[in-house]
């Protein structure tokens, strides 16, 4: 398969601005080239570029706050480009779409971590983010029914969280390393900031340009009708992410944790079905990835 011609969706969003920096002779559009949600428009793109493969990112993305208020828009917005660039694609002969879900469209309630690949339907996805895990799940059944009925190469998987430079730090769509980032660096010296939670909860979260090396491995290998995970080996506490990110940036600030609102204990997928695609893949370690995202912000943001 060759990754010639290779379209990108999202490519003005976080991840897509990264892809495009380590993958410079693809195509990055954005809702300003083309509103996905519009199949004519979707139809034209792919009439215009005729694109062998498509990498899919754009989605509708936010915070537990605006999944909650906006559930029908991240319902109608992420299943009509969902549809629309598989069906299109299909439609225009395009042999292969990856797509980008997330590991928030597994189920919440599990007894056993990590999950895996199997467990993606047993049971429902969180209800802050129950709108938009659906629209996942239903991209990835979307992908699987034209790999059966037309012998597609569609396929999908599924990023833990991501962090890194060009992440959306200090806005209410932030995620909690861009957010600790902003805090570390706004407070002054000596002071304390105070967070939500215990602090004991594990996550697991992906520097963004590992997931940006993997993505063009994904296209030339994953050719399966398993949501593929792609999650690093570290499982951290809060507590310790937060420890390591304040030793990193030499601030001295001490924090608070409000012992409320600590979220799910864990949700740690494996990634044993992907190590079999990268091999020796070297993740990076949070506490180089979390440096190296500091500094970029220092660098970028004047607070
Ligand atoms: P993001 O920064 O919010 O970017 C979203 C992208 O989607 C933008 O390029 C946006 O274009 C595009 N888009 C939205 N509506 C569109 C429309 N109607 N037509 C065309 N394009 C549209 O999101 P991200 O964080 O990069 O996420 C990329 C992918 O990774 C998503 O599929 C997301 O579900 C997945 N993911 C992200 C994370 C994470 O932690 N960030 C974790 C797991 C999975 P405009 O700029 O023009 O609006």
């Amino acid at each position: 398969m060759t990754t010639n011609n290779v379209l990108v969706t999202g490519g003005s969003g976080f991840l897509g601005k990264r892809l495009s920096l380590m993958q410079p002779d693809w195509t990055y559009i954005s809702s300003r080239d083309c509103d996905l949600t519009k199949p004519e428009q979707v139809a034209q793109l792919y009439g215009d570029l005729k694109p062998s493969s498509v990498v899919h990112l754009a989605a509708r993305v936010g915070g537990i706050k605006d999944n909650i208020e906006n559930q029908a828009d991240f319902y109608h917005i992420n299943t009509m480009m969902n549809t629309n660039v598989i069906h299109e694609a299909h439609k225009a002969g395009i042999e292969r779409v990856l797509s980008s879900l997330s590991t928030c469209a597994f189920p919440e309630s599990l007894s056993y971590f990590p999950f895996t690949e199997d467990d993606f339907f047993n049971g429902a996805p969180t209800q802050t983010n129950f709108s938009y895990g659906m629209t996942k799940r239903m991209l990835h059944v979307a992908s699987c029914a034209y790999r059966n009925q037309y012998s597609r190469n569609y396929s999908t998987f599924c990023p833990s969280n991501l962090y890194g430079p060009n992440d959306h730090f200090g806005s209410e769509a932030s995620h909690f390393v861009a957010a600790l980032i902003h805090k570390v660096h706004s407070a002054s010296e000596g002071s304390t900031i105070s967070l939500w939670g215990t602090g004991l909860p594990l996550r697991q979260q992906l520097y963004v340009d590992d997931l940006c090396e993997i993505i063009p491995v994904l296209l030339q290998k994953h050719n399966t009708d398993k949501p593929l995970i792609v999650a690093p080996p570290e499982n951290l506490s809060i507590l310790e992410m937060t420890r390591t990110l304040i030793e990193q940036s030499g601030k001295n600030v001490r924090t608070l944790f409000n012992g409320s609102m600590d979220g799910q204990f864990r949700k740690d997928g494996s990634n044993a079905e992907l190590v079999k695609l990268i091999d020796s893949f070297e993740f990076t370690k949070f506490k180089d990835g979390v440096l190296k995202t500091y500094n970029w912000y220092s660098e970028n943001h004047n607070d």
